[in-house]
């Protein structure tokens, strides 16, 4: 989980996800290895809990850019969506 102190919680906003104004189902989509980013923010990986920051427009890490030893599956969840222009 992201960390925060009780000064920096208030620059963050609950969001509910059917009414996102930007539309789709952001927060509960498993995004997969090497995808576009949708938004820019930080994801967490549904296999191992490993967090990552990534910018809209870019990629996903390939699959050789975040392994785990086990046979889990890598896929990133939308945890904090950024404000960024
Ligand atoms: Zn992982």
């Amino acid at each position: 989980m992201p960390y925060f102190t009780k000064e920096s919680a208030q620059h963050f906003v609950e969001e509910t996800p059917s009414r996102s104004v930007l539309g789709g189902d952001l927060w509960g989509t498993a995004y997969p290895v090497a995808s576009e980013v949708p938004v820019s923010g930080i994801y967490r990986c549904t296999g191992c809990g490993d967090e990552i920051t990534s910018n809209r427009g870019d990629r996903f890490p390939p699959q050789n850019g975040h392994q785990h030893n086990t046979m889990l599956h890598v896929a990133w969840k939308l945890v904090a969506r950024t404000k960024t222009k």
